[in-house]
């Protein structure tokens, strides 16, 4: 077979041309329609997503992203606005997206009103949406990370992917950003959930908000968080995870975490690190959308479906194992005999 070529980019309608127009213009309406293009479950409407991407492609990757995760309440709404308020100061774009698993789980959502951010929602300089709604937590980060794309070719230069302290999106977020900031509470006290549930390990940046309330708690928290941070091996050798004490509500302490953040960038470039790490994340998105595709090329094989109550059953009734079962299904997917059937094993009944 001949070796397969990067897919070309195919001709655009008229359209989608004027589409990626806009967005290459900072048209807030032509991003926020390509957002809701990559967002459609339409099997026609994801072509012409992937191909308005295509060509948007080499027009991204100019911004910094930056992770922010915390518990409902942590302030991570407040703060963003109020971070959200001094980059527009200094010149900046920023755009906020969400990853909320919970609103494709229950329907409602933690993250991601509308009423959030109210000031940093009406700026020109400011792009907010809201999670994609629908989906497994892959699905919507895969949604996400394209939003991000649109937003980096609409010439955004900071985007910010919040999440919620809850379940796996952590991890997930932290696999599409170039610096993950955890967003804590002063007296978490002894407590540290996040260094239980290893979330420790992924944060190159620690936020104590709220440190307006208990300046001292807030001291004493982050002399926790350095500890903890200081026993684990950093995310990089050439960075040490900070702990930056602020008051998200007075905008007080903003500055120190923008020069973290600078200083990161400053750390991590020359030693091709950021790049790097970008470039495993491309690769590890690239894998995750192929385990999800052959994950439901294999659920709707009609061979797969033939055979799948009888077997499953089998392996229920401890008349097959496991392995034997998921080799004889595997076979029944590819087409070919891969499973070892003992005498016991039902038929294939074809
Ligand atoms: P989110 O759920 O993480 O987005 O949290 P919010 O930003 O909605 O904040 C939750 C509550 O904490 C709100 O009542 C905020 O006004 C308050 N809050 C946020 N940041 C601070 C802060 O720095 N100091 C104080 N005192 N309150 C804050």
């Amino acid at each position: 077979m001949n070796a397969m070529r990067p897919e070309e980019v195919t001709l655009l309608t008229e359209a989608d041309q004027a589409l990626v127009a806009g967005v290459l213009a900072g048209q807030r309406r032509a991003l926020a329609k390509s957002i809701t293009l990559i967002e459609s479950t339409r099997e026609d409407h994801q072509i012409r997503a992937q191909q308005v991407l295509n060509a948007l492609l080499p027009s991204t990757g100019n911004a910094i992203r930056i992770g922010i995760s915390g518990v409902p309440g942590a302030g991570k709404s407040t703060f963003i606005e109020a971070l959200g308020m001094w980059l527009i100061k200094q010149g900046h774009k920023l755009a906020v997206l969400a990853v909320d698993p919970s609103s494709s789980v229950s329907g409602g959502s933690i993250l991601g009103d509308k009423t959030r951010m109210e000031q940093l929602s009406m700026r020109e300089e400011a792009f907010i949406r809201p999670s994609p709604s629908s989906g497994s937590l892959g699905g919507v980060a895969e949604k996400t990370r394209e939003a991000m794309l649109l937003c980096e070719a609409s010439g955004y230069d900071v985007i910010i992917v919040e999440t919620v302290g809850v379940g796996q999106s952590e991890t997930t977020v932290a696999g599409m950003v170039d610096m993950f900031c955890l967003l804590q509470l002063p007296n978490a006290g002894d407590d540290l959930q996040a260094i239980k549930k290893g979330i420790v390990e992924i944060a190159d940046l620690v936020v104590i908000n709220k440190a307006d309330i208990d300046p001292r708690a807030a001291a004493v928290t982050a002399a926790q968080w350095k500890n903890a941070l200081g026993m684990l091996r950093p995310t990089s050798p050439n960075w040490q995870p900070p702990v930056i004490a602020l008051s998200a509500l007075h905008h007080d302490g903003i500055e120190k975490f923008w020069e973290a953040i600078e200083k990161y960038r400053t750390a991590l470039v020359p030693t091709g690190e950021f790049e790097a790490r970008r470039r495993h994340q491309a690769q590890a998105w690239m894998w995750s959308l192929i385990d999800s595709g052959l994950r439901r090329a294999f659920h709707a094989n009609p061979s797969v479906l033939t055979n799948l109550p009888a077997i499953r059953q089998a392996v229920d009734d401890a008349r097959q194992t496991p392995a034997s079962a998921a080799r004889q299904l595997l076979g029944a997917f590819l087409g070919t005999t891969l499973a070892q059937t003992s005498p016991m094993t039902p038929g294939l009944g074809s």
